[in-house]
């Protein structure tokens, strides 16, 4: 597997590139939801194609009082895993200025960050599609891979991809869980014993939305009533039903919506841990 390091590097390798080109951007640190978008893009690539990651923990999604520092980090350990799906190329760069330096450009799409992570953290979604946008146009992906984890994310990249007319394609794959029903993520290896546990609670919480919703109970109210208490064990930050398109609030389901929810958690470095999931309720 070749590892560029820097922006000339890219588009020194890009240039001389042929053929389909699939890529997925990460903050690294992989778990099996990150290699299942790394397959789709080898399946998407096909033999003759390239499949290309990043790894890039970006400072600019950030928050002040957030966990930049404490995001784990194990790139070799990423590479190796990487490598064993199949992919060829990964960006890493040394350092933030690769992509920064000078910068004075911000993506922002406008409306659809108005809730759920949106609203919990200002600017957060100003950072990812700012790094997205640099992203695609060092890379020039012919698909681009992302998590249904991140449902807002991807909601906004589709956004920001067709309004930039960035070309190529966004694809988005669902949710990856632990077998208990937690969804993976790079942040729950921050997690104590004890709040590992505890973090059950937001599967529990969200099959039980779900089992609501089978019963016919379509009032928003309804659906997510007694959420804090099943959550308790955390620390809730929010808890939300959304148009799935607009991700407006909704207060009776009619077209499909998203359930989605973000919990504090107590982590190993004595601060807290901030897990999202996420239920598609189509009636
Ligand atoms: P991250 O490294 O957390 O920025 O994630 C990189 C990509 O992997 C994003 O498109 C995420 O939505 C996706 N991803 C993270 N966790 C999961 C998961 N459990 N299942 C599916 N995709 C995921």
């Amino acid at each position: 597997m070749i590892v560029l390091r820097t922006r000339s590097a890219v588009l020194a390798w890009r240039a001389g590139l042929r053929g389909p080109l699939g890529f997925v951007p990460t903050m690294g640190f992989f778990h099996d939801g990150h290699l299942s978008l790394m397959r789709e893009a080898r399946r998407r690539a096909g033999p003759d194609g390239t499949v290309a990651i990043s790894i890039f923990v970006n400072p600019t999604q950030f928050g002040p009082n957030e966990d930049l520092d404490a995001y784990p980090r194990d790139e070799a350990g990423d590479l190796e895993k990487a490598a064993g799906v199949g992919v060829d190329v990964a960006f890493c760069p040394t350092d933030p200025r690769e992509l920064y330096a000078g910068s004075r450009t911000w993506v922002e799409v406008e409306g659809l960050d108005q809730h759920l992570c949106g609203r919990a953290r200002p600017g957060h979604f100003r950072g990812v599609c700012t790094v997205v946008a640099k992203l695609w146009g060092l890379i020039r992906p012919d698909v681009a891979i992302f998590g249904e984890k991140d449902y807002q994310q991807l909601a906004i990249l589709r956004r920001m991809h067709a309004d930039l007319c960035l070309g190529g394609e966004v694809v988005g794959m669902p949710i990856a869980r632990e077998t208990d029903g937690l969804a993976m993520s790079s942040r729950n290896a921050n997690l104590t014993e004890h709040s590992r546990q505890d973090a059950l609670a937001i599967p529990g919480f969200m099959d039980e939305v779900r089992r609501r919703f089978a019963a016919g109970e379509r009032r928003s109210a309804a659906l997510i009533a007694g959420a804090r208490v099943a959550l308790r064990p955390g620390r809730v930050d929010y808890v939300e039903l959304v148009d799935a398109a607009d991700l407006e609030p909704v207060e009776t389901i009619e077209r499909p919506a998203l359930c989605a929810v973000a919990v504090f958690f107590p982590s190993r470095g004595g601060g807290e841990v901030r897990l999202i999931d996420n239920a598609v309720l189509n009636p």
